[in-house]
């Protein structure tokens, strides 16, 4: 099956699951997952009407990204992966937007590389970001960790300081939580987790209304659905599209 008909199926499974959640299918944006996948396999699900991108890894990503942007202007490259600080500076000049903000200290670095750009540049650039979270406990998962999420009282008193602080930098814009739930045998088992991030993001929206909070970044290939059941604006798909990673 071509790239173009599994962006398709993907597309409609997303409208068919958003429908059955009284959601309205525009709504959600589709992020196709493109690591280990080579440039023109990429060239071709942008060509099949794919707009938005992702990657996991800054230095994968620096060898795919220029030519394809320069070839496809108005895609748009999500960077969905951990975050090391030393690439910060290349990280916020291939991508739109960073999933993985998952400590302040990188949000800090992030700030800083783009005051410094900005200045200059003369521009004033916000860089949209997310901040991921762990809620489900899984040692494994990079992110702030908030196990459990709201109902983890201590973790939350902890997090909402750091949050606030993450608000108050000039040159990031946060729009929303990321999350990657547990690999489970049955999707409906993720839900608790897909759950439990919409309702710290709740908490956030009425905590610091200084932000828009409208994006909940969750769902991938096996849990999209229960993720769009559950308030997910972002899926992030990749074998579905592109059949299993290569390498
Ligand atoms: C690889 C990856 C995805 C896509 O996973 P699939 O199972 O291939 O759909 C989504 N999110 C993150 C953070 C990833 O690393």
């Amino acid at each position: 099956m071509s790239i173009a008909s599994r962006l398709d199926q993907v597309r409609e499974r997303i409208a068919r699951a958003a429908i059955r959640a009284q959601r309205d299918p525009a709504a959600i944006t589709l992020v196709a997952v493109t690591k280990t996948h080579p440039p023109e396999v990429i060239a071709e699900a942008i060509a099949a009407g794919a707009r938005d991108l992702g990657e996991n890894r800054v230095q994968e990503a620096a060898l795919k990204i220029p030519s394809l942007a320069a070839a496809y202007p108005d895609a748009r490259w999500h960077l969905i992966g951990h975050l090391q600080r030393n690439k910060a500076k290349t990280a916020i000049e291939l991508f739109d937007s960073i999933h993985s903000v998952d400590s302040l200290r990188l949000a800090e670095t992030l700030n800083r590389l783009l005051q410094e750009r900005a200045a200059g540049e003369g521009a004033t650039r916000r860089l949209p970001v997310l901040l991921q979270v762990n809620v489900s406990g899984e040692a494994s998962k990079e992110g702030f960790d908030l196990p459990g999420g709201i109902a983890n009282r201590a973790g939350l008193e902890a997090l909402l300081p750091e949050v606030e602080r993450i608000l108050a930098l000039p040159r990031l814009e946060v729009r929303g939580l990321m999350t990657i739930a547990p690999i489970v045998a049955d999707p409906e088992q993720a839900r608790p987790v897909f759950r439990a991030l919409r309702e710290l993001r709740d908490e956030l929206a009425r905590r610091f209304p200084q932000a828009a909070w409208a994006e909940l970044s969750m769902g991938m290939t096996d849990d999209f659905e229960a993720a769009i059941a559950e308030g997910a604006t972002i899926v992030r798909v990749g074998r579905a599209i592109f059949g299993e990673r290569v390498g």
